[in-house]
């Protein structure tokens, strides 16, 4: 068989199955609403990038400085990521070869402390990352790891609380940052405590970093020592990782993804993730995410009308949780049914959960991804009402259906990339 659009001639020749389930995730993605905060779409440069020849080098080592021969391509493009990384975030150095988000913390670590030291990060159930000394990932094993979490009234982070943690325990990191904080942080106070009790600061801007490159969210980048992010979620690059620093820890930045942590660099995501800052450099960049919190700001509004429950209150940023609870279901129930009626997000804890994990009282909802389509606030208004009437009915299969058909036009008006 051949591919109708040809980019996938070879695929469709080697391996059928492969490309049928390809062209199917293609079509769910197309398809579907998709609200998971953490997902988006690249443009098809970066997708492009991403399956080219430089797969297939290695490149051990950074430019310059490799151990292997034939790098003069290789430099150039890591050379280019590097200086815009720079340039977008006006970092003194930028290390764009992490794997992903959980390396490039792994790498930070390494290079800020030693094994059996004491860190403190946010807490995953208050929306933490697991990276951030949770005690089944190597940061909660590795470390003597200690939490901090929200305010049990407001669900802002309680600086007066992070401080006193922080002079009880005396942790050589302080990590900052979220998976699933609605607010703004404020990454200030948080170079402040570390100041105070000798800590190293670590901001993870994973989440936000598209955010923060478009001046839409305050950047950690002046006050933080290390900042680490992937690249794949509101950046809308490749899938990888980045770590950024003050000069004096580049060398102990770099040492420590290679050669302590990784061995070759993936080129094929670095060429895509020079790609994706030019585009993240460019002025409408800076419009598609002040148009994600606009979005979320949107829903939030349209769901606090609707009697909903919102972590917070409402959002700062590209994210909300809502608590299900309220309508007599559960995130695992809510997510199940927006899915089936072509709306896809996730269940997630809220902040002091009685529930567990696995069916917790919450649902987590962004937009970067709906907004990389196109959408606006009217759109926005419209999922809610959906998501309103699929947690209503959630066990009512006809009204899921036709949500989904509604879904699907909506989709059909919004193209992906
Ligand atoms: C997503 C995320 C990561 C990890 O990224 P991966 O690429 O999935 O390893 C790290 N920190 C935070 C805060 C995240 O949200």
């Amino acid at each position: 068989m051949t591919d109708p659009h040809h980019e996938l001639d070879a695929v469709a020749q080697t391996d059928q199955d492969v490309y049928d389930i390809i062209r199917a995730e293609e079509e769910r993605q197309a398809n579907t609403i998709r609200l998971i905060a953490s997902e988006n779409y690249t443009s098809r440069a970066v997708l492009q990038a991403t399956g080219s020849v430089l797969t297939n080098k290695y490149s051990e080592g950074y430019p310059g400085r490799r151990y292997y021969e034939g790098q003069d391509f290789t430099d150039a493009v890591e050379n280019l990521a590097r200086d815009r990384g720079k340039e977008l975030f006006g970092a003194e150095h930028v290390n764009v070869q992490p794997y992903s988000g959980s390396p490039a913390n792994l790498a930070a670590y390494y290079a800020l402390c030693d094994v059996g030291d004491s860190v403190l990060g946010m807490g995953l159930p208050f929306g933490g990352h697991l990276t951030h000394g949770w005690k089944v990932n190597f940061s909660g094993r590795f470390y003597d790891a200690h939490h901090y979490g929200v305010d049990k009234e407001t669900h802002l982070i309680d600086y007066d609380e992070v401080r006193r943690v922080a002079k009880e325990v005396k942790p050589k990191v302080i990590f900052c940052g979220a998976s699933a904080y609605p607010r703004t942080i404020d990454f200030e106070r948080f170079a402040e405590i570390a100041e105070e009790v000798g800590a190293k600061l670590v901001a993870d801007i994973a989440h936000i970093s598209g955010l923060v490159a478009a001046g839409v969210h305050p950047s950690p980048v002046p006050v933080a020592d290390v900042v680490s992010s992937t690249t794949h979620k509101t950046l809308r690059g490749p899938r990888g990782g980045l770590l950024m620093c003050k000069e004096e820890y580049a060398k102990d930045i770099d040492r420590a993804v290679f050669p302590a942590l990784q061995g070759g660099p993936h080129m094929h995501a670095i060429a895509a993730l020079a790609i994706a800052f030019k585009e993240a450099l460019q002025p409408d960049f800076k419009d598609y995410a002040a148009q994600i919190v606009s979005n979320a700001r949107a829903m939030a509004d349209a769901f606090n009308e609707r009697g909903f429950d919102l972590v917070s209150g409402g959002t700062d940023n590209h994210l909300l949780l809502v608590d299900v609870t309220g309508r007599g279901s559960t995130g695992k129930i809510a997510s199940t049914a927006m899915a089936k009626a072509g709306i896809v997000c996730n269940a997630n804890s809220i902040p002091f959960d009685e529930r567990s994990p696995f069916d917790p009282s919450g649902i987590r909802i962004g937009t970067p991804s709906v907004t990389t389509r196109g959408m606006k606030e009217d759109e926005m208004r419209q999922i809610v009402a959906w998501t309103d009437e699929a947690i209503a009915n959630a066990d009512d299969d006809a009204v899921l259906e036709r949500i989904r058909g509604e879904v699907e036009e909506l989709c059909g008006e919004f193209p992906v990339p």
